[in-house]
């Protein structure tokens, strides 16, 4: 048998682990663009300093000798013939596979907005390429323009913030990480962001780069023509599933490559996990959608049908903080407890005794158990305390007879 990954990140690392946990003697064939296994979760570590490329590395050294994985790197796939079971590879060869793996991520897309994609001084966060790019072209005192604050733009702020460059941060919300945290707990992070001279272009929208004669940009127009001048421009406005080398072959896509459970794609044999999917570009996703995959290309089949970005969490400027579920109630029908300290802000959602969404801003304590109630719709009405201050043993009880019982 002769298995081949595309993409050496969260989903083909963890697919071709558990392709030889569960098969010692097949042929594993990894194939990427990325001539390093890195964590991109950790590129801002990069930026800021902090770590350099060996320490944002998410396996051992000898990964690929050691699990006897054969890693064809720095090379692209360019079309994938279905028919014969073979991919093409930027530098001419032909490989044929039994069983096709795809995990080919997304790359990060650059809105159309005048001049952007024309200025030579544009930056996106995606690869360590990028990163690299950024850290050597921003020096202090520069300003330095980021459109987008979302997870990868507050990463790259707070790698910059390191560099004591002034960061101007363009949001199109009224907060930023909208698809995370609500406005009270985004204020929080705002203020941490603010006393790191970070100025917030908040409701903002980014309209057209300024170039000057040698085509970098010197400044961003957001809004109705104020003009932020700036000397380099880092773009954290999404991503697009990497699935252009797929036009020949007649594998299902939407906005990424279309799965059932088994992670199985409507051509047989052809398996794809992870960003390239578009389900949930988040890691630990990835990493399941790859175990998933690997496991029944292997034969034992598993599925996996929470692909959902369910928890987030996240570290940033010193502040802990995670949302759990839905970050703001759809409607009026949801009831909303709050509990506010200086440094702590908490928010549960419910309606009818199912609690829906959470966020715990400053302390993370019962987060295991929130998370727990609130994935699998767990009814908490019978319990008579406070919201805030569920753990698991509110959820047994002992019958007469010593018996432990369990309502969850
Ligand atoms: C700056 C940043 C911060 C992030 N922070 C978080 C976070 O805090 N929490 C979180 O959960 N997620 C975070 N993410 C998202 C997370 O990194 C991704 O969900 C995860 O990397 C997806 O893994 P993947 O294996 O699907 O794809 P990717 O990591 O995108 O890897 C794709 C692989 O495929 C290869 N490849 C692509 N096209 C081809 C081709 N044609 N031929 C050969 N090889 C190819 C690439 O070289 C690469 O090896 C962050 C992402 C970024 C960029």
């Amino acid at each position: 048998m002769k298995y081949v990954i595309i993409g050496a990140s969260a989903s083909g690392i963890n697919a071709a682990k558990t392709l030889r946990n569960l098969d010692l003697t097949s042929d594993i064939t990894v194939i990427s663009k990325d001539v390093n296994v890195y964590s991109r979760c950790m590129l801002h570590h990069l930026i800021s300093g902090e770590r350099n490329l060996d320490r944002l590395s998410f396996v051992e050294k000898d990964f690929f000798e050691k699990n006897n994985v054969n890693w064809l790197k720095g090379l692209d796939v360019k079309d994938l013939n279905t028919a014969t079971k073979t991919l093409v590879l930027s530098d001419g060869q032909t490989i044929s596979y039994d069983k096709l793996l795809i995990a080919s991520g997304a790359s990060a897309s650059i809105p159309p907005i005048k001049n952007l994609r024309e200025a030579t001084n544009v930056h996106p966060l995606r690869n360590i390429e990028d990163a690299i790019s950024i850290k050597e072209s921003c020096k202090p005192q520069d300003n330095v323009v980021i459109i987008g604050a979302g997870l990868v733009g507050i990463d790259a702020a707070v790698g910059l913030i390191e560099k004591k460059v002034n960061i101007h941060l363009v949001e199109m919300a009224d907060r930023i990480l909208p698809l995370q945290l609500d406005k009270k707990a985004a204020v929080k992070y705002e203020k941490l962001l603010k006393d790191n001279n970070v100025t917030l272009h908040l409701s903002s929208s980014a309209k057209e780069v300024v170039l000057n004669e040698k085509g970098e940009a010197t400044g961003l127009i957001i809004n109705d023509n104020e003009l932020i001048p700036c000397s380099t421009i880092v773009v954290a406005a999404g991503v697009r599933p990497n699935i252009d080398f797929l036009k020949n072959s007649n594998i299902n896509c939407d906005r990424g490559i279309l799965i059932d459970e088994f992670c199985r794609t409507n051509i047989e044999d052809i398996y794809a996990a992870g960003d390239v999917t578009a389900l949930s570009p988040i890691w630990p996703v990835a990493v399941r959608q790859g175990k998933t995959a690997a496991s029944n290309m292997a034969g034992k089949e598993i599925s996996c049908k929470d692909n959902f970005a369910f928890l987030n969490s996240m570290n940033f400027l010193g502040l802990q903080a995670a949302s759990i579920g839905i970050a703001n109630a759809p409607d009026d029908s949801y009831d909303i407890n709050t509990l506010e300290t200086k440094n702590v802000y908490k928010k549960i959602i419910h309606k009818d005794g199912v609690i829906y969404g959470a966020l715990l801003v400053g302390d993370l304590s019962y987060c295991g158990v929130l998370t727990y109630l609130i994935k699998n719709k767990i009814d908490v009405s019978h319990i008579k305390k406070n919201l805030f201050d569920l753990n698991f043993a509110d959820f047994y009880g002992t019958k007469e007879n010593g018996e432990y019982t369990y309502a969850i």
